[in-house]
């Protein structure tokens, strides 16, 4: 049977658009894919690269082409060049850089990758990262989902990772006999495949629900000062949105060309918490956080309201001068954090993506805290 592209197509449009919403927290911006393949395992639809979920573009690619990245090491302007080689019909947009774990993974013939805040809590918590303990929540959330879970250490996003999703995978089968429907991705997201769309798409809603039913289950045991990063600080300004507005202004005054506050509950909670400078100092636990929040934020502890700008302008000027650039996010004790950026969109974007980190960060806590990339990671991951 030849299958029809464009139904394929329209399939995966409708079902990446009902993963895309926003309740569910898969996914943020372009984060994430999606992808189909002909029965004939000669043609891939997949997700085009820097598309969202609620509003994607597909691309066509030769899945023998993609393939041929993994079989040696190609210089990137060579991998540039085969992403857009691969694709049928080659009309500008790339597939995702993710294509190479998609084509790799031949067995499913839907795959839905996301990187939801739930499931990130775990596989970027120090928990997931213990041969032990992982092992047994696996096989803990195995039994809640009823479903079968493989596990891939972290690998940079890309051709490596794919290798490494391909082993977990081949590793499971081998132990069990079987293929598994789901493969956890180490300080990075989900993947899950089957043979049929709505199936892909409710397994991964139970993935979610089955982490979120054991972070539940052991957060009863973790102290509520714990769980909101150390307890709160007694420090407030009372005067919040005239002085958020005026940091606004003197941070465009230094050459800041778009900055917006970022005032969720989630935000606020973790500028006024007693180990949040901790927490957001010391790494970053996700790829997509250095690609949208930069390697390092600034923080700026409380001081009175008259003496505040001031504190920010000075961090601010030494992050300059160390780094010779600014920093996309700021963080000030007891007030809020400020996204920088150049467009309305990016500052958007970088408020969200800093929401949902605090948010991630707080859901490792139950599974012993995050597991911080390390630095030849970041180093790798800034470019
Ligand atoms: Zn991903």
């Amino acid at each position: 049977m030849n299958e029809d592209i464009q139904d394929l197509k329209n399939t995966l449009r409708k079902m990446t658009i009902r993963l895309g919403n926003p309740t569910l927290q898969y996914v943020i911006a372009s984060e994430g894919n999606t992808s189909t393949k002909t029965s004939d395992d000669k043609k891939m639809v997949i997700k085009a690269s820097g598309t969202t979920f609620l509003n994607p573009d597909f691309v066509v690619v030769e899945i023998k082409k993609a393939l041929q990245l993994l079989s040696k090491e190609y210089a990137s302007t060579e991998v540039s060049e085969k992403m857009r080689d691969m694709v049928i019909n080659y009309k500008g947009e790339k597939p995702s850089k993710e294509v190479t774990f998609h084509a790799a993974l031949k067995e499913y013939k839907w795959i839905v990758h996301t990187h939801a805040r739930e499931i990130e809590g775990f596989v970027c918590s120090k928990a997931a990262n213990d041969v032990r303990r992982r092992y047994q929540y696996i096989k803990k959330l195995e039994e809640i989902s009823d479903g079968s879970i493989a596990w891939a250490p972290y690998a940079n996003p890309g051709i490596s990772l794919a290798g490494e999703v391909r082993k977990a995978y081949d590793i499971y089968i081998e132990e069990k006999g079987y293929g598994p429907e789901a493969i956890f991705l180490q300080n990075h997201g989900l993947i899950v495949g089957g043979d049929e769309p709505n199936i892909v798409e409710e397994k991964t809603g139970k993935y979610v629900s089955a982490v979120a039913t054991l972070r539940s289950e052991l957060s009863q045991k973790v102290p509520i000062e714990t769980m909101k990063f150390g307890g709160l600080k007694d420090i407030d300004y009372s005067d919040k949105g005239v002085l958020s507005r005026a940091i606004i202004e003197n941070l465009k005054e230094i050459g800041c060309e778009n900055a917006r506050y970022c005032d969720s509950q989630l935000l606020n909670l973790f500028v006024c918490s007693k180990r949040g400078r901790e927490y957001i100092l010391t790494g970053n636990i996700t790829p997509e956080q250095i690609q949208c929040l930069g390697v390092r934020p600034t923080w700026a502890d409380y001081s009175k309201s008259d003496k505040l700008f001031n504190n920010v302008k000075a961090a601010l000027i030494d992050y300059r001068r160390k780094f010779d650039s600014l920093p996309k996010v700021i963080y000030i004790e007891g007030l809020g954090i400020f996204a920088i950026g150049s467009f309305d969109e990016e500052v958007g974007i970088i408020c969200d993506m800093a929401d949902k980190m605090v948010d991630v960060l707080m859901r490792t806590i139950p599974f012993g805290g995050p597991k911080y990339l390390t630095k030849e990671q970041e180093k790798y991951l800034a470019g």
